[in-house]
């Protein structure tokens, strides 16, 4: 499989990732609308060692945004671009829109559906969980 590349807004952070994504999933919690600016989070799982920046990796600025988690962005222009877990530092998360080829996997389900913005429906027939399965 070819990797799949991925830049921020401002094309200072770029990074190719050489193994398939996985876990891809919608997620609606509080901390992923501020984090994205958006109703909802699409995210998937890569693992870390999988991950390799072209340029920008100094630029990435981590913010702790609840204990254990490190939601990493552009320090230039505030695109998300990774998490990282304390407890699991083999895996990283990455925003699908940070993406700049198809990640291949989709978004297989909602979480945090209890934590939905007011404003927003979920139009979908995808699995919806209240929390995390
Ligand atoms: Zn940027
Ligand atoms: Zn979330």
């Amino acid at each position: 499989m070819a990797s799949t590349r991925a830049s921020c807004l401002c094309g200072g952070v770029r990074f190719e990732i050489d193994r398939p994504l996985s876990g891809a999933l919608n997620c609606h919690c509080g901390a992923c609308r501020k984090a994205q600016g958006s109703a909802f989070r699409s995210r998937a799982s890569a693992d870390s060692a999988a991950v390799r920046f072209a340029t920008g990796a100094d630029l990435v600025t981590y913010f702790e945004s609840s204990p254990g988690v490190r939601r990493g962005f552009c320090s230039r222009c505030g695109s998300p671009i990774m998490s990282r877990f304390d407890a699991r530092p083999e895996v990283v998360g990455i925003p699908l829109g940070v993406l700049d080829d198809d990640p291949v996997v989709r978004p297989a389900f909602h979480v945090h559906v209890e934590s939905k913005a007011v404003w927003h429906e979920i139009s979908d027939d995808l699995p919806q969980y209240a929390r995390i399965p």
